[in-house]
């Protein structure tokens, strides 16, 4: 067969485009890269996650033709596990904070997931959306719980698909990757393929308020609480086994202020209509950029898209509720970053 053709769903995720922002490559002297993301089949940065997981636990006897995915998910990875269980004969079972978007619970609904919303519950409560997954797991015949968070093979398909991508299609010239905070899959496994091949390529982290791993990176504790923030699928707490040990150089804060102003920026003068986690991470390679200066080659991945958000981020009412405003004359908001 032609190598052009794609091999159903698992053979269509990954070797997505890296996308120049002309506006922000120009306002800062770099070259600003997003990894499209959005366009893997599943919509979606957590499709590689989820082939990463289910080819791993085939390959260790871990999941047997016919049998069940349950995961604990925002939403992104449940829509990911779906799909490929759809493609390979797997059934899926879907525990989700009641807290996501109702799109999302829609979608995964309505491609086939056996969706479980449940109220939101910090890690450490029995009732976590997570240790909810597990036990369901443990509980039905012939299941395996992905346990994205610490399920390194997550981390590792990154490692083995990501970073190679973004260092091929940069003819080797990135200097800097640039990733937002979920499991920690993504930031940890292409930075370290990144750094693997060039040693020099700094790998940064772009946390919303609320979370930890700023504070993490920053100054090795976990002890803050410096707000909130409404994106989704990311904003850790604790450091999960994907992210244990990442070589990361720099981390950054980004307000939700900043952040909504960069996702109308990347929309009416990008053409890109995507979700707040991929303004954070723009508004976070823009930071490194105007902080070390022009010539650099920064990447970023462009995680979902915008259709998932059209009742929040994309609802003018929901915006004024959440007391935020996408209006900016130009772009002198990024000095506020
Ligand atoms: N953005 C979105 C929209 C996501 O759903 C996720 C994953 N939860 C991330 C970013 C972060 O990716 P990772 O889990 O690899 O850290």
């Amino acid at each position: 067969m032609s190598k052009q053709i794609k091999d159903g769903f698992p053979g269509t995720v990954g070797n997505t485009p890296l996308i120049r922002l002309k506006t922000l490559s120009e306002v800062t002297g770099c070259n600003i890269l997003g990894k499209a993301e959005f366009l893997n089949p599943g919509g979606s940065v957590k499709d590689r996650a989820a082939m990463g997981i289910i080819e791993d636990a085939e390959t260790r006897g871990l999941l047997k033709p016919g049998g069940t995915i349950v995961e604990g998910t925002a939403g992104n990875t449940g829509i990911g596990l779906s799909l490929v269980g759809n493609a390979k004969g797997y059934r899926t079972i879907i525990v989700i904070p009641d807290t996501q978007s109702q799109e999302k619970i829609n979608l995964l609904r309505a491609i086939g997931a056996d969706v479980r919303p449940v109220p939101a519950a910090p890690y450490t409560d029995p009732n976590n959306y997570n240790h909810i997954a597990r036990r369901l797991a443990e509980e039905t015949e012939n299941a395996f719980w992905a346990n994205q968070f610490d399920n390194t093979a997550n981390r590792d398909y990154h490692a083995r698909t990501t970073g190679p991508e973004i260092y091929e299609q940069t003819g080797g010239e990135v200097s800097a990757f640039v990733a937002a905070v979920g499991t920690g899959g993504t930031l940890a496994g292409a930075t370290r393929a990144l750094k693997e091949r060039n040693p020099k390529v700094l790998g940064v982290c772009a946390d919303p308020y609320g979370a930890a791993m700023w504070s993490w990176f920053k100054h090795g504790h976990l002890d803050i609480d410096d707000g909130d923030s409404v994106s989704e699928g990311i904003g850790q707490g604790r450091v999960t086994e994907n992210i244990k040990s990442a070589p990361i150089d720099q981390a950054y804060r980004i307000h939700d202020s900043v952040m909504i102003k960069m996702l109308y920026h990347l929309l009416l003068k990008e053409g890109l209509f995507l979700g707040a986690s991929s303004a954070i991470n723009v508004c976070g390679a823009v930071k490194l950029a105007l902080e070390r200066g022009p010539g650099q080659v920064i990447t970023t991945i462009l995680c979902d898209d915008g259709q998932r958000y059209l009742s929040r981020l994309y609802n003018p009412e929901w915006l004024q509720e959440e007391n935020l405003d996408p209006a900016h004359e130009n772009l002198d908001f990024i000095h506020e970053i």
